[in-house]
């Protein structure tokens, strides 16, 4: 069975970049019928907010994300010891004292020759005595992943063949030196303990993924199918946390994005399949296939989500509406969302054109159009109005004024609705409650 996972750390809210990875993980996992398993990855006590978790919970339920169990890193720390141990039982596993600043050092005397930064392993060369010194002094030092210097293969699900030499990789650290278990320790203890069969996750994450296998290998365990997708970027390029880093989920949905359209556009965005909305849950799952995605950083417009929006609120009913509709009066109420819900991007907006019906519209009016108006409403009678009253009364202002085509048409929408664009005149007009008044 397939089992996929969203690994949030509960350090923040829900962005737009890892939607993209809690979207393409659960819809692998509904595709094949499997499992999607939320993992709240928080082995980090002081980052790690509840406020954050729920936070996450609520953002999946509203884009209807669901998930089939929860499971939380941090009641998982004995297995984490376990596997540490055992990684030092079988001599891949080596403790070093190295401080920061030490670091640092070494890595910009490597630059300085030319070599790549990697971690020296001068630790693994220790004396008994030396490290026996070393802990008296230092207490406590970080614990290293020995990489096998060896070529790392894997076939990506999106990259395709991928080859990473472990000589260019740090032997990475797995435990601080606070005794805190980092992620690539936990992760992979995770993954194989909890059967997850394919990991999606940013490109960010290869080089990762690299010592994953070979850590996942040295537990005597086989590792996952990756797939790494890319990271997104503004529409012009730009990196995304510049400006959209932050676009939060919750931030989205305060906007009136509908979680359809926003499904819609990620569950795409970056393949070679057409962005189309797509009006349910299934629709997304059925056409989704990884493979179609690229490489290359992908661009996200977050106005390209109007559109989408506008099209899920145009096929929804005045009854589907009700919530926002109650300033409207009941029995206009289906004939008033008919006008104008080609004109309502935001669910919360529904009730926006209202004022125009009941004659409480401003009237835009341009000081040249001022006479004209004037002797246009002359000519329109009192309400009631029907589905002809435009055209009998425009025909008349024509006849009257001579003006015609948007010299006409123009300045009595501006005086009408107060907006130069909306519903259909005729529709409009059908539906005033009042002779507007200028
Ligand atoms: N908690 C990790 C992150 O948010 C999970 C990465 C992964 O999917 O393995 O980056």
């Amino acid at each position: 069975m397939t089992v996929t996972r969203f690994a949030p750390s509960p350090t923040g809210y829900i962005h737009i970049g890892n939607l993209r990875t809690a979207l393409f993980n659960w819809m692998i996992a509904r595709k094949t019928g499997g499992q999607f398993i939320l993992r709240i990855d928080d082995t980090d006590p002081e980052r790690s907010k509840e406020e954050y978790v729920d936070a996450i919970k609520e953002d999946l339920e509203w884009l209807g994300l669901t998930w089939d169990r929860v499971e939380r890193q941090s009641k998982r720390l004995d297995l984490y010891d376990e596997a540490a141990d055992r990684l030092r039982n079988i001599g891949r596993f080596y403790e070093a004292w190295e401080t920061p600043v030490e670091l640092d050092l070494k890595r910009k005397k490597q630059l300085n020759m030319g070599m790549p930064p990697v971690y020296d392993r001068s630790a693994l060369a220790l004396s008994d005595d030396e490290k026996s010194a070393l802990k008296a002094a230092r207490g406590a030092g970080v614990w290293r992943f020995k990489l096998d210097h060896a070529r790392i293969n894997w076939t990506d699900g999106i990259l395709g063949d991928l080859s990473i030499d472990a000589a260019s990789v740090s032997d990475p650290v797995l435990i601080r030196q606070d005794g805190q278990v980092l992620y690539t320790l936990a992760s992979v203890v995770d993954d194989t303990d909890m059967g997850v069969t394919h990991v999606v996750r940013g490109s960010d994450h290869v080089t990762n993924t690299a010592t994953q296998i070979q850590i996942i290998e040295a537990l005597g365990k086989v590792p996952p199918t990756f797939a790494h997708h890319s990271l997104l970027t503004g529409p012009q390029g730009e990196a995304l946390s510049k400006r959209l880093g932050t676009l939060a989920l919750r931030d989205l949905r305060e906007s009136g994005v509908e979680p359809m359209a926003l499904l819609s556009l990620m569950a795409r965005l970056g393949s070679s399949d057409p962005v189309e909305l797509r009006r349910t849950h299934d629709e997304l799952v059925e056409g989704f296939d990884i493979s179609h995605f690229g490489a290359a950083p992908t661009k996200f417009d977050s106005d390209d989500l109007i559109p989408l929006s506008a099209r899920v609120i145009q096929s929804l009913s005045a009854s589907d509406m009700a919530e926002h509709l109650q300033s409207v009066p009941e029995d206009i109420r289906e004939a008033y969302w008919m006008t104008i819900r080609g004109n309502t991007p935001i669910r919360a907006d529904a009730d926006k054109w209202w004022p125009v019906f009941a004659g409480e519209a401003t009237p835009e009016i341009a000081e040249e159009d001022e006479s004209f108006v004037k002797e246009a409403f002359a000519l329109l009678p009192e309400p009631p109005y029907s589905i002809e009253t435009w055209k009998a009364w425009t025909t008349a202002v024509k006849g009257a004024t001579g003006r015609k085509g948007k010299g006409l048409f123009m300045p009595l929408r501006l005086a009408v609705t107060g907006q130069p664009r909306g519903p259909e005149m005729a529709d409009v007009m059908a539906l005033l409650q009042k002779k507007p008044t200028l």
